[in-house]
This record gives C-alpha cells, structure tokens and sequence, in this order.
C-alpha cells in the first residue's frame, strides 16, 4: 500500500528551487520556527484550516508527472520542499524513489535538521 503523508501544497512551474522548470512539493512539519521563514504555514504539522491535507506517495506522483512535459524542454524536476523534509523522511524518499524510477530528476530543499539515523 501507497504511503501517506502531510502535504501543504503541490507548486507548478517554479523557477526558484532548482534547474529548469520545477514542481516543488512542499511537505507540513518543521522543527524550527526561522523569522525569515518564507512559509510558516508548512511549519506546524497539523492541518490548519486550508493549509495541508494527507496524500498518499501515489497521488503526489500522478500530480508531479502531469509536468513531465515541462520537466523534458526546461532541464527541469521535482523538488521536495517544506516544512523541512526530513520530518517526513520515509514518504520523501518514496516520492523520490518512484520519480527516479520514471527519469524525472529530483532534489530536495532541507536545512539538515535532523537525526542522524535519517540522514546517514
Ligand atoms: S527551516 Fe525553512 S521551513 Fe523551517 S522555519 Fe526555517 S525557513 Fe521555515
């Protein structure tokens, strides 16, 4: 079965968090709380009002391939973004694996805040 996760919101055609043309997948959850943060609505893990919703890794990968086209004529891929990632380690690497199977280059944007356990 498809794994689930906390997902704040899907980005199309982004031109800051990578190569080419990205669709950034911001996921909820973040240890720290940044004055500058550009998102403090990915920082609380639960579902705030409109901000958040469970997908399963599945959901996010049919989601991220409806740009495969944009990700072939810009140098493109996905970012996985948050909140910060590896609070959501396992459904991260999921997602990421599965595009990788499918040749869509991937990256994802942490501050590294985490055990090492997870990020060894
Ligand atoms: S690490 Fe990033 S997501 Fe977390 S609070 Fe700081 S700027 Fe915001």
């Amino acid at each position: 079965m498809s794994k689930t996760g906390r997902v704040l919101r899907i980005e199309k055609t982004s031109i800051h968090d990578g190569e080419g043309l990205r669709t950034v997948v911001f996921l909820k959850g973040c240890p720290l709380r940044c004055k500058w943060c550009s998102t403090p609505e990915s920082q609380r893990m639960e579902i705030e009002k409109r901000y958040g919703k469970d997908m399963t890794v599945e959901e996010v990968v049919k989601e991220i391939c409806k740009d495969e086209i944009f990700f072939f004529h810009s140098g493109g891929g996905v970012t996985i973004s948050g909140g910060e990632v590896l609070m959501q380690a396992d459904f991260a690497k999921e997602i990421l694996i599965s595009c990788m199977e499918q040749r869509i280059p991937t990256a994802i944007e942490t501050s590294l805040y985490s055990s090492y356990d997870i990020t060894d």
